[in-house]
């Protein structure tokens, strides 16, 4: 197997374990990942943990411990940072990198702490998307680092958590760090596909798909022996996991200006598609209009529970004979059918204020 980073060359990696149990646990997985160059070996040194008996990282003995790997073995070191003390610690013992967790970004008191205490700084920060799915509470906190002056921010996906996660520990929603690097092109967003996977089985596959929509990089937790980690240890990834992961990623360009002709001609048949929907959507549109002037003359409730549910089944049903997702038609068709109760309560209600 190579041990290069192959095409990850453009990319960010940071690589290390889940937490920092011990100077020898460190010094095994910098010693297995050290010749693949990633930018950053991470380690949390304070760890949010859900309940208080659970292990909560060493503090500030760890960072030393970081200190002497980044020295030892040549490597950019980086870790959590959730309040004003652990940035003050971190800058003490010259971390080159530190990140806010997913737990910290969903508060924006402790952001603008956070922010104040790196004012003068310019150490990079990368900053975990919240919990909950809020692209303006992940915006929030990033403007509050940018406005601290702070110029390397970067933004991790970490996934999200939602009441159904399906086999995953935290959804991923690809379409937020979509709409991040929309709003902010010039963001560098990476993927930490081991707090979305949840189990080690899923990280390459998602791993994959960050590269696919071309997000920046990625941090993957990665343990000499994952069995015995004292977190997340069904998560992490072995050293010969790793290597073999980066071994098998495709890297895609993503510049525009290298796509073959005959995809821009695939994309004019698109754009006609999809105006064709917007055509239909608006058809569909009127006609609920029309449905909601008789129900109001006939004193009719806009939601009629038993159609609606007859309705969804019928276009899964249909979706099933041409090959399309359950789950995605079920998703438009309850946008759909939203927006139709939306349209025929405000008619309602506007023939209400005439009468
Ligand atoms: C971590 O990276 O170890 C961590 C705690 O991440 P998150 O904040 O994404 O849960
Ligand atoms: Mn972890």
């Amino acid at each position: 197997m190579k041990t290069s980073r192959s095409g990850l060359t453009n990319k960010i990696l940071i690589a290390g374990p889940c937490s920092a149990e011990s100077f020898e646990q460190l010094d095994a997985v910098a010693e297995g990942i050290s010749s693949l160059s990633p930018n950053y070996f991470r380690a949390g040194v304070w760890k949010p943990r859900t309940r208080p008996s659970e292990f909560e990282g060493v503090g500030t003995l760890a960072l030393d411990w970081l200190s002497q790997i980044k020295k030892k073995h040549s490597l950019k070191v980086c870790t959590e940072v959730a309040n004003p003390n652990h940035v003050e610690q971190c800058l003490k013992y010259g971390i080159d990198a530190l990140w806010i967790g997913a737990r910290t970004t969903t508060n924006p008191f402790s952001m603008q702490d956070i922010a104040e205490s790196l004012k003068g700084e310019q150490i990079p920060i990368f900053v975990k998307n919240p919990l909950n799915p809020d692209l303006k509470l992940w915006i929030g906190a990033i403007e509050r680092l940018h406005q601290a002056g702070i110029e390397n921010v970067y933004a991790i996906h970490r996934g999200f958590s939602l009441t159904d996660n399906g086999c995953y520990r935290q959804t991923p929603l690809w379409q937020i760090p979509i709409e991040l690097k929309r709003i902010f092109p010039s963001l560098n967003i990476i993927c930490d596909p081991s707090h979305i996977a949840g189990k080690s089985e899923f990280v390459e596959s998602l791993s994959q798909t960050a590269m696919n929509i071309g997000l920046d990089g990625l941090m993957i937790e990665v343990h000499h022996n994952p069995q015995i980690a004292k977190t997340d240890a069904k998560q992490q990834l072995s050293i010969h996991q790793f290597k073999s992961l980066l071994n098998n990623l495709i890297i895609s360009k993503t510049e525009e200006n290298v796509l073959p002709e005959k995809i821009n001609i695939l994309r004019k048949e698109i754009d006609e598609i999809d105006n064709k929907l917007i055509e239909l959507l608006s058809e569909r549109i009127n006609v609920s209009t029309k449905i909601a002037q008789i129900k109001k003359e006939s004193n009719i409730s806009v939601l009629q529970v038993n159609r609606w549910k007859k309705l969804l089944s019928d276009r899964i049903e249909y979706s099933n004979t041409k090959g399309i997702s359950e789950e995605f038609i079920k998703e438009i068709f309850e946008l759909i059918h939203e927006e139709s109760v939306r349209v025929q309560d405000e008619i309602i209600k506007k023939t209400k204020k005439n009468r």
